[in-house]
């Protein structure tokens, strides 16, 4: 129920959860963060002008009208995990930070019952169901997001980068968290927006990086290991680079919060 605004200035949340608070204030305006409600940020959909624009076919706005994206304007479209069905990507900063973190969301099911999702688990990939942006079933209702317990208060970083520092979203974003005791990493959590249909967490580069030094190299390292895989199209392939750069500047930015 509460809003983003109220969220993210929570005196709890900026000192035990600074990299979710960082996230959510980078989002939209202060205006649209004092409305926007939390479980509303959780389900926003895609920006693909074609889901908005009624004239152009749309799999996700109508099933079976086709993807227009697909060849058409797609500068914007996902790198990862999409398929011939959808290219959208999802457009949340608070749920990059919550993905990198390991939150969990409970729902209210129509039975009575509450049922816990594990955060990786609450966004879909499009597959051959588009229209299906999450797990939940009809009539659920989400209740609480679960926050595990306080880790990356003095590593983190959410680096957002998107054509206007206003009223847009991000063609690449990274949350990265560091938990770093004498000179070796014994945790990371780093996630990717702007890349895929779901946030994007990084899971694989996060085990890299547990028990390595924080250096440049290993940051370089684990961050040509998270683009590996990408399938950009001609129009998107600067997020490739862009990705692998913004990782780096993330991981470093934030290890010298700490330094
Ligand atoms: C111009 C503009 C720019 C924006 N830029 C960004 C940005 O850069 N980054 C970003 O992260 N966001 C951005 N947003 C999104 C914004 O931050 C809100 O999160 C989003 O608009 C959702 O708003 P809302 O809370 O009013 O949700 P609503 O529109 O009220 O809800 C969205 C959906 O979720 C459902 N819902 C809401 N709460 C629950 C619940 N508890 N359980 C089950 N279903 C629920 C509603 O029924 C609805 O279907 C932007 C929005 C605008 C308009
Ligand atoms: S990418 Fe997804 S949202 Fe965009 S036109 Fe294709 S089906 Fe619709």
């Amino acid at each position: 129920m509460l809003s983003n605004s109220e969220t993210a200035n929570n005196p709890e949340i900026r000192t035990k959860y600074p990299l979710l608070s960082m996230a959510m204030l980078s989002a939209a305006t202060a205006q649209i963060r004092n409305m926007a409600s939390n479980g509303g940020n959780l389900l926003q959909r895609t920006r693909c002008p074609y889901f908005f624009e009624t004239s152009m076919p749309c799999n996700k706005r109508k099933p079976g009208s086709g993807c227009g994206a697909l060849n058409g304007m797609n500068s914007n479209h996902a790198i990862f995990g999409y398929s011939e069905h959808c290219i959208a990507t999802n457009p949340s900063d608070m749920c990059v930070a919550l993905a990198a973190i390991g939150a969990t969301v409970e729902v209210h099911k129509p039975d009575g019952d509450s049922r816990m999702i594990e955060f990786d688990d609450f966004h879909r990939l499009p597959g051959n169901q588009p229209e299906k942006d999450t797990t939940l079933i009809k009539g659920e209702l989400i209740t609480a997001i679960h926050l595990p317990k306080p880790e990356f208060s003095d590593c983190y970083y959410y680096l957002k980068i998107r054509e206007r520092s206003s009223y847009a979203y991000a063609l690449i974003s990274v949350a990265a968290g560091l938990e770093v005791k004498d000179g070796v990493i014994t945790k990371a959590g780093l996630a990717m927006g702007g890349v895929a249909h779901k946030p994007w967490k990084l899971t694989k580069a996060e085990e890299f990086l547990s028990g390595k030094k924080p250096t440049l190299s290993n940051f370089e390292a684990v961050a040509e290991l998270a683009m590996d895989g990408a399938k950009p199209f001609e129009a998107n392939k600067y997020k490739v680079e862009m990705g692998e750069k913004a990782i780096v500047r993330a991981l470093t930015q934030a290890y010298e919060r700490k330094v």
